[in-house]
């Protein structure tokens, strides 16, 4: 067995796989998202967006932040995830997760045959809260619109929200997780996939089963091979 296939293996079970069901083959890596569609954004739409935002003062988070947390990944990805809001280690590095939560959002990706310059990721919130607070209702409301125009510059083929938070702040409806989670919504004419954040996984691993499951509808969306 090669490194490669440890190293996926290994990402499984960190996933929560105690075994494989090989019947269908062999995995290949597609969906790198780099098809952009005619009318998908450019970098620079993008860019101006995120100066846009490293310039917001608009609620009381631009006084506590250390960086403005706009995004990473491909403009034209096929797939984007929206988390909650940055944390310690996203604030003082500019880049959403890149803590704990993040390091298995990484290999939730991995898993799912990408990398995270094939998808793009986002926040609802670009400022950290101070001491991991959730977002306040005025907060959400003010950088709501920024991450819509974001949604709309990279028109991605399929959204996945990462908790409560992305969920209800992007779709401004007030969904339970519990109750929609691994069902597909539409974002204005986006599949939207809602599954649990990967904060929660790190406290409930035994949930990481049912967002492997949510994925494996996303990478069936997407055209990607699936083996677990
Ligand atoms: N949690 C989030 O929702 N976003 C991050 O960027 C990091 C942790």
């Amino acid at each position: 067995m090669n490194d490669d296939v440890l190293h996926e293996l290994a990402m499984l079970r960190e996933l929560g796989y105690t075994h494989l069901d090989l019947v269908g083959g062999r995995q290949s890596a597609v969906g790198s998202g780099t098809e952009a569609s005619a009318e998908a954004s450019d970098d620079s739409s993008l860019d101006a967006l995120r100066l846009e935002t490293h310039n917001c003062t608009a609620c009381r988070l631009a006084g506590t932040r250390t960086n403005v947390v706009f995004g990473v990944g491909s403009p034209t990805a096929d797939l984007m995830f929206i988390g909650e809001a940055p944390g310690q280690d996203e604030d003082l590095k500019g880049e959403p997760f890149v803590g704990r939560a993040g390091q298995l959002l990484t290999d939730i990706i991995k898993a799912m045959k990408l990398t995270r310059d094939d998808v793009y990721i986002a926040n609802v919130i670009k400022c950290r809260p101070p001491g991991n607070r959730n977002p306040e209702p005025d907060e959400l409301d003010q950088c709501r619109p920024f991450l819509k125009r974001q949604v709309a510059l990279i028109q991605p083929k399929v959204i996945v929200t990462l908790g409560r938070f992305g969920l209800q702040s992007l779709t401004e409806k007030g969904y339970s997780i519990s109750a929609v989670r691994g069902t597909w919504l539409n974002y204005e004419g986006i599949k939207l996939m809602p599954t649990y954040h990967p904060a929660y996984l790190l406290r409930n691993p035994a949930a990481k089963k049912d967002v492997w499951a949510d994925m494996k509808k996303v990478m069936a969306e997407l055209g990607i091979p699936a083996t677990a």
